[in-house]
């Protein structure tokens, strides 16, 4: 069966399997595009500029931190809420980059990456009845968990290019329904990065829309609270005077260390929201890796400011492959943020017809590119979307061949 999306190199359950679709709690959904594509790039011996992950080694002395810690005994499970060493280091970190006191004891959980912290908190404050609210194009992690959670998940459209908040469309939507907004800040996949004023904006719709006993909560994933460009400031919930009483931040070593195969991420959120969010953690994935979390601990010890090289890391990046990508018809908005560069192809004739789905196909099969499309992160597409994802996240000799073999097949088409 097809996704809404129509999008054909998905896959579900088939027939044979004995399980009838009739009882899936999912059965719209199928492999996340980020597997198929990393997966069709693998088939197809392409440059994989799609899924978000770097290409390049981690430093050594952060895979010597995993030695010793495996060498020192971490290897028993870690405490359930994570190892209090690495919230320790966490809270100094968050200190460090000018965020608030938070209490690693009681506001601090380390999760599988930063979709378990998503998926945990949602299914702690969302249930039968309840609506969440999440922007299109969303990371495609948020709609499957509300909807298992019991939740309706409404979407409401970014609209291209500026994928700016349209906040009268939120306060429209919002009733005593809703629990949950999710914000994700910076965007990804949309690149963009929230101000001060869409925050402010959120703070008094939650305000006025929740009760006491039935407030509203945000949702902020925040995992590239570090990748921002140009200049830019992060604007975290966590450092929002209202928001933060009423919200989950969620984070990654991942994104920050460049270490996405570890699966460690965290939550920060006020302690009566992360007591909730334990209760789901404890059964969902109980603790986390104890040798990594050690590892992270050590390291964060060692280079405690190591958070302020990444942006310039990706910046520089970034920088490269919009140069390497001048001249090949594509339009590129610097990207505000995150380790994501869109890059819309409306502009070449031979090209423009296509859908964003038919164009990532193309570029797979003949530039041997694999790139992300925009649609299977919206609900409804828009009809006309002409743009893809790159990931910057890569080793320069990566980007420079993606770049070129891109260039050489927009002009040939
Ligand atoms: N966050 C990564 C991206 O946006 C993908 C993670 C995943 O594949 N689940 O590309």
């Amino acid at each position: 069966m097809k996704d809404p999306h129509g999008y054909s190199i998905t896959e579900t359950g088939t027939p044979e399997t004995g399980f009838p679709e009739t009882i899936s709690k999912l059965p719209d959904v199928g492999t996340t595009i980020f597997t198929v594509m990393s997966r069709r790039a693998a088939e197809q011996g392409a440059v994989n500029v799609g899924q978000g992950f770097p290409d390049y080694p981690i430093e050594s002395s952060l895979a010597e931190c995993v030695t010793e810690a495996v060498a020192s005994g971490f290897n028993q499970y870690a405490p359930m809420e994570g190892s209090l060493a690495l919230r320790a280091a966490i809270a100094a970190k968050i200190a460090a980059a000018g965020g608030r006191a938070v209490d690693p004891e009681t506001e601090l959980t380390v999760t599988c990456g930063g979709t378990e912290s998503i998926f945990s908190a949602i299914q702690a404050v969302v249930g039968p009845g309840d609506e969440a609210i999440v922007f299109d194009p969303a990371y495609d992690a948020y709609d499957p968990a509300i909807r298992l959670a019991g939740g309706r998940c409404l979407h409401i459209p970014l609209a291209a290019p500026e994928f700016r908040y349209d906040w009268d469309r939120v306060r429209a939507a919002v009733s005593d329904r809703t629990r949950l907004i999710i914000i994700n800040n910076p965007h990804n996949p949309a690149c963009t990065v929230a101000t001060a004023s869409d925050l402010d904006t959120l703070a008094r719709i939650v305000r006025e829309a929740g009760s006491r006993d039935r407030p509203v909560l945000v949702l902020a994933d925040e995992v590239y609270e570090h990748v921002l460009y140009d200049g830019r400031v992060h604007q975290s919930v966590m450092n929002h005077a209202e928001l933060r009483e009423r919200s989950f931040a969620v984070y990654s070593f991942g994104k920050t260390l460049h270490i996405t195969g570890w699966r460690v991420g965290y939550c920060v959120a006020p302690a009566a929201m992360t007591r909730e969010l334990r209760k789901v953690h404890q059964f969902n994935t109980f603790s986390i890796a104890a040798p990594l979390q050690a590892a992270i601990a050590l390291y964060l010890q060692r280079h405690p400011l190591a958070f302020r090289e990444v942006a310039k890391f990706f910046g520089a990046k970034r920088e490269l492959l919009l140069r390497e990508l001048a001249g090949s018809g594509l339009s590129l908005p610097p990207a505000q943020g995150s380790y994501f560069q869109l890059a819309d192809y409306g502009g070449l004739a031979a090209c423009s017809g296509l859908s964003d789905v038919a164009f990532a196909e193309r570029l797979i099969n003949e530039a041997g590119v694999a790139v992300i499309p925009l649609s299977p992160f919206y609900r409804e597409p828009p009809p006309t979307m002409r743009i893809v994802r790159l990931c910057v996240a890569k080793r320069d000799e990566t980007l420079v061949e993606a770049a070129r073999r891109i260039r050489a097949y927009t002009s040939g088409t």
